[in-house]
């Protein structure tokens, strides 16, 4: 019997999953809510470009093009890379354009009593012979138009982490943007263009990725004359992005022994404990030289944790070229502050006497990721099962709890393509009946033992669904293991 499948999303992760799953023999249909590929990367501020070294951001059956000489190519020649995949593989007649999925729905048997099962689904297979998923679609341009249904086995939910519903923060009654004379942005927005920006004090909020890369996009174009402030809570490092090339190269096997994983034995546990001071000097190696190229100190730019705390937790932000000079040149301002509210005039800064005047303010404060995977499901039960601090993934991919369903490209990672990559193969090979789970206990417990091993280098600033810097070989190690190939035995620099 055909088994069909559902890929919700189509970028990077989502074509993995439908490259894998074609490649496995299934005819996948995949829903895309964008009149094309690319997710992120085919709408973004013009000076996004990739923070990954592009060697670490590459598909391992399909090059970057020789013509691509930058190690970190900006988001046109990723889209351009991205696509021509997509055309390679033959992946596009699989996808049905502008069209968004509105929910997903388990339709299962009336006597099926999914709360006292022990394997994944009832019996640890990726398909039942009787519960199926309903998907409901729509016209992503047209909010009245009819739905449609379609009843499939299994759903691979691809919609992005960084995208869609913008996280932006709740005010007081008449301290929100509503009182607010000027206009307010989403990083995300469209109209991020250079004329509206172009003359016009802007403040951007924030300091992830996002945030630091509109900033300096704003101080750009309105230098000295309108100075940009970048507005945050706290400071996190920035490193300039051949560091972070070299730091990628530095992965390997060698490193990987200096720290704890997740279901170690004795003699790695014994191993990482007694090589951890290494990893602590190389932390504070980093941390210095930061210190010692950028003005940090005079700008009160230390972060109060440490970078191994930070690339712990996925938190990687590349400094824009020339940051500092734009700081140092009046161009941009840097403001700190635990809160701030809007006036008509522009914004009331918590510690400051007067407000901000500003024209724009620029929201670069991520997305609510959980919230978007929460809505998707029509079951309150399927639901709760992903709020709390994001969902517990087996494998990053597998939620115990939720049966006939994978979910790709939710964890955070340094290459997050990588990752997806092995993962999609990963779940192929499991659609396929190459592979089995463990018990829905035993992955609960894997899921737990992961989340130790990150907390331990994370701190506080852990947060779920990330595989860090640190893991993402071991990670990988993992999932090639549940496919029966030795991973180690591959050429694998990094991942
Ligand atoms: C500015 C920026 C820079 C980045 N740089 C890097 C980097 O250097 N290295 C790295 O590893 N990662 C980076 N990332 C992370 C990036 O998100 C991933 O690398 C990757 O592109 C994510 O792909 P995805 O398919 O999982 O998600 P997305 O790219 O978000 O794609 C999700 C797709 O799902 C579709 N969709 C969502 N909901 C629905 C629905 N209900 N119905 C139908 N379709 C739906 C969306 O339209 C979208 O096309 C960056 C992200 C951003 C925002």
């Amino acid at each position: 019997m055909e088994r069909k499948i559902a890929i919700i999303g189509a970028g990077v992760s989502g074509l993995l999953a439908c490259k894998y799953t074609l490649e496995n023999g299934f005819k996948p249909i995949v829903f895309e809510a964008r009149s094309g590929i690319g997710g992120v990367w085919s709408q973004t501020i013009e000076s996004t470009k990739l923070q990954t070294p592009k060697s670490f951001y590459q598909f391992s059956d399909f090059a970057w093009p020789n013509s691509v000489t930058e190690t970190f190519p900006d988001h046109n020649k990723v889209m351009e890379y991205l696509q021509a995949y997509a055309a390679h593989f033959n992946l596009f007649p699989s996808i049905k354009f502008d069209t968004k999925v509105t929910s997903i729905d388990r339709l299962v048997p009336s006597d099926e009593d999914e709360h006292s099962w022990d394997l994944w689904g009832g019996t640890g297979k990726p398909f039942s012979s009787s519960g199926k998923w309903n998907v409901t679609v729509q016209e992503a341009r047209n909010v009245s138009s009819a739905t449609e249904a379609y009843q499939v086995d299994f759903v691979i939910l691809c919609i992005g982490r960084y995208s869609d519903l913008p996280n932006t923060p709740d005010f007081p009654m008449n301290k929100g943007p509503e009182v607010f004379d000027g206009k307010v942005l989403h990083s995300m927005n469209d109209d991020l263009a250079a004329e509206l920006i172009n003359g016009k004090r802007v403040t951007v909020i924030g300091f992830q990725k996002s945030a630091v890369d509109v900033a300096a996009e704003v101080a750009n174009r309105n230098g000295v004359r309108y100075p940009c402030t970048l507005l945050f809570k706290t400071v996190h490092w920035m490193v300039p992005d051949y560091f972070l090339w070299s730091t990628f190269r530095s992965l390997n096997r060698w490193t990987e022994l200096i720290i704890h994983k997740p279901g170690e034995g004795f003699f790695s546990w014994l191993l990482a404990l007694s090589l951890s001071p290494l990893l602590w000097l190389s932390s504070k190696v980093v941390e210095s030289c930061l210190k010692w190229t950028f003005p940090l100190k005079k700008y009160n730019m230390i972060p109060g944790h440490s970078f191994l705390n930070q690339i712990s937790s996925c938190m990687f932000t590349v400094l824009p070229r020339n940051f500092y000079d734009r700081v140092q040149g009046g161009g941009l301002s840097l403001m700190k502050s635990r809160s701030f509210t809007f006036c008509k005039n522009g914004l009331v800064i918590d510690g400051e006497t007067t407000p901000l005047v500003t024209d724009i303010v620029i929201f670069a404060t991520g997305y609510k990721s959980d919230e978007k995977l929460k809505n998707i499901f029509k079951s309150t039960y399927f639901q709760k099962q992903i709020t709390g601090s994001s969902a517990p993934l087996y494998r990053e991919g597998i939620h115990p709890q939720i049966p006939q369903l994978a979910i790709l490209g939710y964890a955070d990672s340094p290459s997050i393509l990588r990752t997806t990559e092995m993962r999609s193969k990963c779940l192929a090979h499991f659609l396929a009946g190459n592979s089995n789970l463990p018990t829905i206990k035993e992955m609960e417990h894997n899921v737990m033992n992961w989340e130790k091993s990150m907390r331990l280098y994370a701190g506080e600033s852990y947060r779920r669904s990330c595989v860090s810097v640190l893991l993402q070989k071991y990670s990988n190690d993992q999932l090639c293991k549940d496919m029966g190939c030795n991973s180690k035995k591959e050429k694998m620099v990094f991942g």
